[in-house]
């Protein structure tokens, strides 16, 4: 009997109507012989309220608290879908994370799944019931409830089709699957059928918000097919699988964009050894992810050094680089929010050449200017003043996907 995990994302279950179809759907799946393993988020908008619910009382409430507090909207749902089912005829069960058990560290409010007890989900499912289970938290070797960071859901039904051996992971979401660029965007951007999962990981982290970057790290590592599709139409989405050769003889999968980075230059820092360590220890000491970084061609002795965060961190990351600057007898520090970066990513940059000039190329013709860049064996991403990027998008999405569809096929 194939097994099967089926995650609903917000939207498929923001509303009664929405629950029965999603129950209409593992029923048609059960009626075909399959076991089902349901993973569902909370209801669209609900964890946004409970986190809304703990800032009214706290700037920074206590990390134990708020999971307490945001993990229960995906109790509520996989409840209501255990009831619908129930409606239908079916036999079904909802779990928690902590009743699964499914253990976590404990950092709360980004924790990491340890390990899966698959035994009552085993014994449910022979029991000939369908399983819900709430995505998006676990519970510490202590038992404390734990949540793994928005969209997290996507990692627990991941990591729960993992532990399970499952023949396939369903991810139902409000697309019809990954596409080569945000249709928001581009009016001629395509649904991708098939992406490595390396492929899927840069998308995932240069902006396409398909799916939690965590879920498919996960997947990668464990050879989990997971096919990403609509829960509102019975079409083929997207499958991330292994790479294969056929996808290598794409040199560009998808054009994606970020919004979320800022831009912060120390100016005029003295062009010497160690200057740079200097600057980048202060930040990693206190937790701040850098992305991009680049250091200006040096004059009479004088540089300056660029570098991105995400704009949650770029406040306390301003205040470091201007302690910095001040120890280093630089002349100080500038900030840019309005920055976009734009990334093509594929598969086939590994083994063909020309794709970065052909980027810049592209980027000159509409006179975008690039303020960084920088690249992975399979991505190529520029940093470009905001207000460009959906030209940026657009444009480049012609040149390697549309226009390019027979010449950027290597044979
Ligand atoms: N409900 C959680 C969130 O909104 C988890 C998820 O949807 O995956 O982030
Ligand atoms: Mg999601």
């Amino acid at each position: 009997m194939p097994l099967v995990v089926k995650k609903f994302g917000g939207t498929s279950v923001g509303t009664i109507d929405r629950i029965k179809r999603v129950a209409q759907r593992v029923k048609k799946s059960v009626e075909q012989g399959e076991k089902v393993v349901v993973v569902s988020s909370a209801m669209s908008g609900e964890t946004d309220r409970l986190i809304g619910l703990t800032r009214e009382l706290s700037n920074r409430p206590d990390p134990r608290e708020y999971d307490m507090v945001v993990s229960t909207g995906e109790q509520v749902a996989i409840g209501l879908i255990s009831i619908a089912l129930k409606e239908m005829g079916i036999d079904a069960v909802s779990l928690t994370g902590w009743q699964v058990p499914i253990y976590t560290d404990n950092a709360h409010t980004k924790a990491r799944i340890l390990s899966i007890d698959t035994h009552r989900i085993h014994k449910e499912l022979d029991d000939g019931k369908v399983v819900i289970v709430a995505g998006f938290q676990g519970v510490t070797e202590n038992g404390d409830i734990t949540t793994l960071g928005r969209g997290g859901s996507d990692t627990t039904a991941v990591a729960l089709a993992a532990a399970l051996k499952a023949d396939v992971c369903e991810i139902y979401t409000d697309v019809p699957g990954v596409f080569t660029a945000d249709p928001r965007i581009v009016e001629n951007a395509k649904k991708i059928d098939m992406i490595s999962y390396e492929e899927m990981m840069e998308m995932a982290s240069l902006g396409s918000k398909v799916m939690q970057i965590r879920s498919v790290e996960f997947a990668a590592k464990y050879g989990v097919r997971i096919h990403v599709k609509s829960s509102f139409t019975d079409e083929d989405g997207t499958w991330i699988v292994e790479e294969n050769e056929e996808m290598e003889r794409v040199a560009v999968r998808g054009i994606s964009h970020e919004l979320k980075e800022a831009k912060i230059t120390v100016v005029r820092v003295p062009d010497r050894p160690g200057i740079a360590a200097k600057l980048f220890k202060a930040l990693g000491d206190n937790n701040i992810v850098v992305d991009m970084i680049v250091q200006n061609v040096s004059h009479e002795g004088f540089t300056d050094i660029s570098f991105t965060v995400n704009k949650v961190d770029a406040d306390f990351a301003e205040e470091i680089a201007n302690k910095v600057s001040a120890e280093i007898g630089a002349k100080g520090v500038e900030r840019d929010d309005k920055i976009a970066k734009i990334s093509v990513v594929g598969l086939g940059m590994k083994t063909h050449a020309g794709t970065a000039a052909r980027m810049f190329e592209v980027l000159d013709k509409e006179g975008i200017n690039i303020y960084a860049i920088s690249t992975s064996e399979i991505k190529i991403s520029c940093l470009i003043d905001e207000k460009y990027a959906e030209l940026a998008v657009r444009s480049l999405h012609e040149a390697f996907i549309e226009d390019m569809e027979g010449a950027v096929k290597y044979e």
